[in-house]
């Protein structure tokens, strides 16, 4: 397992980080500790030591598991970063921060947080509620300094250019974007922030998985051959050299196993990114229908699956298998649950980290995929 230095905080991480965001559940939707903690304690024992989890994720139960896990180890070994969602909804002042920040080293059961997250942070949200009225940076300032939170850090899905604002303040030791072959908006931002020496976390190595699972019924071949699609994906978020760490949201052992594997080798040659090419131009078809299948803007009041329609579109699309994106829209989406049951509310689209416009674009998913009209 490779090591980079976390900007010039003078922590050296493992390059591969792991995201415990999609641990494996129980019904109920709480964290299957059975199950999540051996998958934690074995990322751990291949090497991994940053560990990524969030006061929201699970229902609040992925920062318990990450505690259970950790018990086993010195806890100087590993580095610990949770997130906390600044907003009217979440935290909008110190008291309410402290509150959360509280709950969350209750959860992971520790004396301190390493890298302390505001979570899916906007710049609006630095001026009003953490700089500006909200005090919260002077309340994460005294706690830092009594050593309950060693670094302030940034999750962000704002613009580029907020977020060079947000790195530029000078507040911040580290910042978490996302970053794919699919997806490369944020690459000036990701300089700009090693440029003022802060660490650089990356979320969605994999696109959320999509670029993993391939085909639609997932025939399981790689995209080039030979060549593990998790393993592509993550040595070429890490041929950037100002990448400090690429978490992944594992679930299931040999996924990290070969990660880990991946994690050995890091950075690709030049002649396995000229390799990687032609992927790319091939998954350009996907960029403006970006769901990583996270799920946020679920449950749809109206029963729609949001991400299970567009995963089908996506995939149907992007490797020019109509006929099987329509027998899958068919076969494996309940009726009231497809893209033509959408009422265009546009209660879900505020929840989507990606904005994309969902309302509009149901209609479009249906069309093609229930309506037998080509891909736009
Ligand atoms: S816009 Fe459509 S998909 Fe979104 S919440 Fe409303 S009905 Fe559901
Ligand atoms: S539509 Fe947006 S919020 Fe919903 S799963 Fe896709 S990326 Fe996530």
């Amino acid at each position: 397992m490779q090591h980079r230095y976390f900007g010039s905080t003078g922590v050296s991480v493992s390059i591969l980080g792991y995201g415990a965001m999609r641990l494996p559940t129980r019904t109920g939707g709480k964290v299957d500790l059975d199950r999540a903690v051996p998958l934690l304690r074995q990322g751990i024992d291949l090497g991994i030591n940053y560990i990524d989890s969030a006061h929201s994720y699970i229902r609040g139960t992925s920062e318990v598991a990450v505690g259970v896990a950790i018990k086993s180890y010195e806890r100087e070994s590993l580095y610990l970063a949770t997130k906390i969602q600044i907003g009217s909804s979440y935290a909008s002042d110190a008291k309410s921060w402290l509150r959360k920040l509280n709950e969350s080293l209750r959860r992971l059961d520790t004396p301190y947080i390493d890298f302390i997250y505001f979570h899916d942070f906007h710049w609006r949200e630095f001026q009003d509620y953490v700089a500006g009225r909200g005090k919260i940076l002077e309340a994460a300032r005294r706690v830092q300094a009594q050593g309950l939170v060693r670094h302030l850090c940034f999750s962000s899905h704002d613009s580029v250019t907020n977020v060079i604002k947000l790195i530029d303040t000078g507040e911040f030791d580290g910042l978490l974007l996302q970053y794919n072959y699919l997806d490369r908006h944020n690459t000036p931002a990701i300089a700009r922030a090693a440029e003022k020496g802060m660490g650089v976390a990356i979320m969605g190595p994999l696109a959320g998985g999509r670029l993993v699972r391939r085909e639609v019924g997932g025939s399981g071949k790689d995209h080039v051959p030979g060549v593990k699609a998790a393993q592509l994906g993550l040595r070429f978020v890490w041929s950037n050299p100002y990448v400090s760490v690429a978490l992944s949201g594992m679930n299931d052992l040999d996924q990290i196993e070969e990660n880990a594997a991946a994690a050995d080798q890091a950075e690709m040659s030049d002649a396995e990114l000229a390799q990687v090419q032609p992927l790319v131009e091939q998954s350009k078809s996907l960029a403006d229908l970006y769901c990583t299948g996270c799920g946020y803007c679920m449950p749809c009041s109206n029963g729609v699956d949001i991400p299970g329609n567009f995963e089908i579109y996506n995939q149907g699309r992007m490797f020019d298998q109509l006929d099987r994106a329509r027998q899958a829209y068919d076969a494996s989406i309940a009726e009231e649950a497809r893209a033509s049951a959408c009422i265009q509310c546009r209660e879900c689209e505020e929840k989507c980290p990606q904005n994309i416009r969902i309302s509009e674009w149901m209609p479009r998913v249906h069309a093609v995929l229930g309506e037998g009209q080509p891909y736009p």
